[in-house]
């Protein structure tokens, strides 16, 4: 399409295949079996990594090594000031690598450089936050039972904990989780996804520089099943942290809840923007293109749908079409690109198949509406593509499209659009664009979503927590909600001197 912007493949020198191994009990290896699998970059059409395929045997030594190392008390019951200094050298040594690591995520993964850049660097900050989390932590205490009780309330470790990671913000997410459950005095076992393996296993080579003890961080190369599998039923392991779609995280909770496991889940939504008449619309436009086309809407907080107020529907989907146009899709290499390639050609067609079945049930297609061919790289990649006309039961503005694709809603009063916003299986996230802080504090009350955007879109940071109502997940992350997670809460209730009384009277 002319009226585009599309950036060609530019001139690169692709680094030399990345070998993954797993990290058990402080020592990288290949599989037993010696099977490995391959990832081809979905822009560049290359093999860029073969990774160690685990299989159980390879899960069973992980979690056997975290079990062995938690219960050794190396990291369990060192102090916070301790565990602190390892996640601080991993911070700076994160910093230290952001080039070469951010290569590889966007090598394995598709997205733009930049945004690789910005997410690896970023992530620095999460492991600095949990630092500080780490030397702060305590219980409760109760000096108010009587005057011969003393009551404390302490918080432990959870124990092993295994992590299970999805493709699309595989070096943030991993942040998101990993430093926390360290801070926490937690050992761990980790799986990231068969897609974008890497950049996991750089990370656990800086934590062996970084000083961390064998056994206490573990990675494990492979797929769900059956690595993940058993990272989600074996006995040893006492909870699963995961984020990835609804339907495997429900398999995951039936499957712990076999040996009741705690477990916390991230994840999908359907994530509406609503644009009331005295919004600042070119902010709000901005934000709704900015909401739909990051990570190519790749994104759990994809602004998927937007609902906008009928008086300005027109001239607001005129607005966001402009934009449209503006934003630089294509070769996720050239660091000017924005909106890089969708992650396997199967997905690329179930986008499709969403944007073919709209358009079927009478939503009109305003822009876009079809795979794009980029000049030197293929047809892996998808047209920003913006639909209007959409009701609220077509399944383009109910599912996870996942691609980007923008639908639009409109609505006449504000208890309507709130109706709209919560007519979802999910639950992730909502924004609110007006200039009354009225309407957004009722829409942000009213809103059943565990993070509300006022005049903003994804906006996070690591004192936040972040987490889903519904059926976008259970409990939270990051922040100190995201911190507790990882703890178990034990009371100790103490008597001083000896006055209490028998429960066995002498007759
Ligand atoms: P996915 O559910 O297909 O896979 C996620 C991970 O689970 C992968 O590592 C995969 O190998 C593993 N897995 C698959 N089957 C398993 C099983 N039976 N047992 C244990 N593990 C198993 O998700 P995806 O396609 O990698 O990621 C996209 C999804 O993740 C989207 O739905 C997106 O909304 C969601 N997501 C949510 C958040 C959030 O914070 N809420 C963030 C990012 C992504």
């Amino acid at each position: 399409m002319k009226d585009l912007s599309i950036n060609p493949a530019i001139s690169f020198d692709l680094p030399e295949l990345f070998e993954g191994r797993h990290l058990i009990n402080g020592v990288l290896c290949d599989s037993a079996s010696g099977e490995t699998f391959e990832r081809q970059s979905p822009s560049h059409g290359h093999i860029v990594s073969r990774s160690a395929l685990g299989s159980e045997a390879e899960a069973e030594a992980a979690i056997e090594a975290a079990r062995a190392a938690f219960d050794s008390g190396v990291w369990s019951r060192a102090s916070g000031k301790e565990r602190a200094s390892v996640l601080l050298k991993v911070a700076d040594l994160i910093e230290c690598n952001v080039d070469r690591i951010a290569l590889m995520e966007t090598l394995e993964s598709g997205k733009p450089i930049s945004q690789s850049q910005a997410e690896v660097g970023g992530a620095a900050d999460l492991w600095r936050y949990a630092a500080s989390l780490a030397r702060s932590t305590h219980g409760d205490s109760h000096n108010t039972l009587g005057e011969d009780i003393v009551g404390v309330v302490l918080k432990e470790p959870v124990g092993v904990v295994s992590i299970i990671t999805p493709w699309n913000f595989p070096f943030w997410i991993l942040s998101q989780k990993l430093p926390f459950a360290l801070a926490a005095g937690c050992t761990v076992v980790v799986k990231p996804s068969e897609m974008t393996p890497s950049t996991t296993q750089m990370l656990g080579e800086l934590l062996v520089e970084a000083g961390l003890p064998a056994g206490v961080c573990n990675i494990v190369l492979g797929y769900g099943v059956p690595v993940g599998s058993l990272m989600s039923s074996h006995p040893a392991v006492d909870m699963v942290s995961f984020t990835g779609s609804t339907g495997v995280g429900k398999t995951i909770g039936a499957t712990a809840s076999d040996t009741l496991k705690k477990v916390a889940l991230e994840l999908g939504g359907k994530n509406p923007q609503v644009i009331f008449p005295d919004a600042d619309l070119d902010a709000a436009a901005d934000a709704v293109v900015f909401g739909v086309y990051f990570n190519v809407g790749q994104c759990c907080n994809s602004s998927s749908r937007i609902i906008v107020h009928e008086d300005i529907a027109e001239d607001f989907r005129d607005r966001v079409v402009e934009l449209s146009r503006k934003v630089k899709f294509g070769d996720p290499l050239d660091p000017t690109t924005q909106v890089g390639a969708i992650v396997t050609p199967q997905h690329n067609s179930k986008i499709d198949a969403y944007v073919k079945e709209a358009k079927a049930s009478g939503a009109t297609v305003v822009l876009g509406g079809d795979q794009l061919n980029v000049e030197g790289l293929g047809d892996q990649f998808y047209q920003p593509t913006v639909i209007d006309q959409v009701t609220s039961d077509m399944p383009i503005a109910r599912d996870e499209v996942f691609g980007p694709v923008l639908s639009i809603l409109t609505f006449k009063t504000l208890d309507e659009a709130i109706t709209l916003t919560n007519d979802s299986a999910y639950g992730l996230s909502a924004g609110v664009w007006s200039e009354n802080v009225h309407t957004c504090l009722e829409f942000a009350r009213r809103a059943e979503t565990g993070t509300v955007w006022t005049n903003t879109w994804m906006d996070g940071f690591p004192e936040v927590a972040f987490g889903g109502f519904k059926q976008s997940g259970q409990g939270r992350e990051i922040g100190r909600y995201g911190f507790e997670e990882f703890f178990e809460v034990k009371s100790v209730v103490m008597r001083i001197g000896n006055s209490r009384t028998p429960w066995v009277q002498e007759s």
